[in-house]
């Protein structure tokens, strides 16, 4: 399939409106949430339709239907990540949720006070708060990676924490706010070498660009749905098998039992182990339909698209007088550009852009410390999506020409 982005814009019913009368909507706010194209929508709809029942435990035809649909749905997720087995990935509520389950599961039964988890100045809030809980909990120690002015991560520093013997190495694939694309592969190979478990918040990567779990290594991935294309209410936990089989369960309740007495139970074989109770059957469907989806159009066509996209808005950004960008080049980086507008608050940015339809967000992006490390308190952020064009840049180049006439 050639890429073609009027093609692909057709796809996307939200992407056909108008905020207000004559505005159509100029979503650039896809690193928030993405649009979901109609195969999402129908596989949910036909779900529903023609198949909605409870999974796992009936007989009768729309329960078999309605699982055989939650499994195949989990076959594309492993196929779309490269999982060796479906039994590896685990359904969840999203990445936060993924990453809690780590937290709880795993790091609850291999960490104790003094051990060392290495994350990095850049995390979203879903991969620091966890962590911080723990080191209240437990007494573990926290360090972070680095990130230099340019953006990049301080593999300098990074080789000399591994020399303290982490446990854990849990790190981003892409930052959310400077669009920085880690080395993912040298931080595993060199994690692995001292001796730690890996995670990689693949929240930002797996939406965009091809994500191989046994390329990597990878120990621990977590992403959403709703950032590639999918609904809400459901991510993902892949995690290497033995791991997975030596941890014990997350949530307790239906499904995730093999057998329950009165004073005991038996967990469930994976990956049912970690999913309890009735799960997001509709949602698993839609993240089925959503990898299929992204696979037809071809996932390094995507990357391809995004990065010109992105080379393009940051050279007409840089052009504005009063527009700082906040990130490395567009060679390290994906689809997004955190800026400031000098002497304008963020949120009046968003705002006036959204008279003209232009969705961008404002604020610190769930990433304090990193905004804290730029000593500024928030950015506005445009970030793009296989569905992005060059035109949209142009509206949000001249939106922000406006902006800066309306504050003088
Ligand atoms: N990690 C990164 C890098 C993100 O950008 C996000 C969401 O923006 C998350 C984690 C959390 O994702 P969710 O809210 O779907 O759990």
């Amino acid at each position: 399939m050639t890429f073609d982005v009027n093609q692909i814009r057709a796809d996307f019913p939200v992407l056909q409106r108008e905020v207000r009368p004559g505005v159509p909507v100029v979503y650039l706010d896809s690193t928030a949430t993405a649009q979901k194209p109609l195969a999402v929508l129908q596989a949910m709809e036909e779900y529903y339709r023609r198949s909605n029942a409870n999974i796992h435990r009936g007989v009768h035809t729309l329960a078999e239907e309605a699982t055989a649909l939650y499994e195949q749905a989990r076959e594309k997720i492993a196929r779309f990540i490269n999982a060796p087995s479906s039994r590896q990935v685990i359904y969840t509520r999203n990445t936060t949720e993924a990453i809690n389950l780590v937290a709880y599961s795993w790091a609850r039964t291999h960490l104790s006070a003094g051990d060392l988890v290495i994350l990095t100045e850049m995390e979203h809030h879903s991969n620091l708060v966890p962590w911080h809980m723990l080191a209240m909990e437990r007494g573990i120690r926290l360090e972070f990676i680095p990130v230099t002015e340019s953006g990049l991560l301080d593999l300098e520093t990074y080789r000399q924490l591994l020399e303290q013997a982490p446990k854990l190495v849990a790190f981003t694939h892409m930052s959310n706010v400077l669009g920085t694309i880690n080395p993912a592969e040298e931080i595993i190979r060199l994690a692995h070498q001292a001796g730690a478990v890996t995670l990689l918040d693949g929240a930002q990567s797996v939406p965009h660009f091809a994500v191989d779990v046994q390329a990597l290594d990878v120990d621990f991935l977590a992403f959403s749905a709703h950032k590639m294309c999918g609904p809400t209410g459901i991510g993902v936990l892949y995690g290497k098998a033995d791991l997975l089989e030596a941890m014990p369960p997350f949530l307790g309740g239906g499904d995730m039992i093999r057998e329950v007495k009165l004073r005991a139970f038996k967990p469930n074989t994976l990956p049912h182990k970690f999913e309890a109770g009735t799960p997001a059957i509709a949602e698993a469907v839609g993240l089925g339909a959503a990898c299929d989806y992204l696979t037809d159009v071809g996932m390094d066509a995507i990357a391809a698209h995004e990065h010109e996209i992105t080379a393009y808005a940051l050279e007409r950004l840089e052009e504005i007088p009063g527009v700082k960008l906040f990130g490395p080049s567009a060679e390290h980086k994906g689809g997004v550009a955190a800026f400031t507008l000098e002497g304008v608050h963020p949120h009046d940015v968003a705002q006036i852009l959204d008279q003209d339809g232009i969705a961008v967000r404002a604020g610190h992006h769930c990433a304090q410390p990193l905004h804290e490390k730029f000593h500024i308190p928030a950015t506005s952020r445009a970030s793009f999506y296989l569905y992005s064009t060059k035109e949209e840049v142009d509206k949000l180049v001249q939106g922000i020409y406006k902006v800066k006439k309306y504050f003088g």
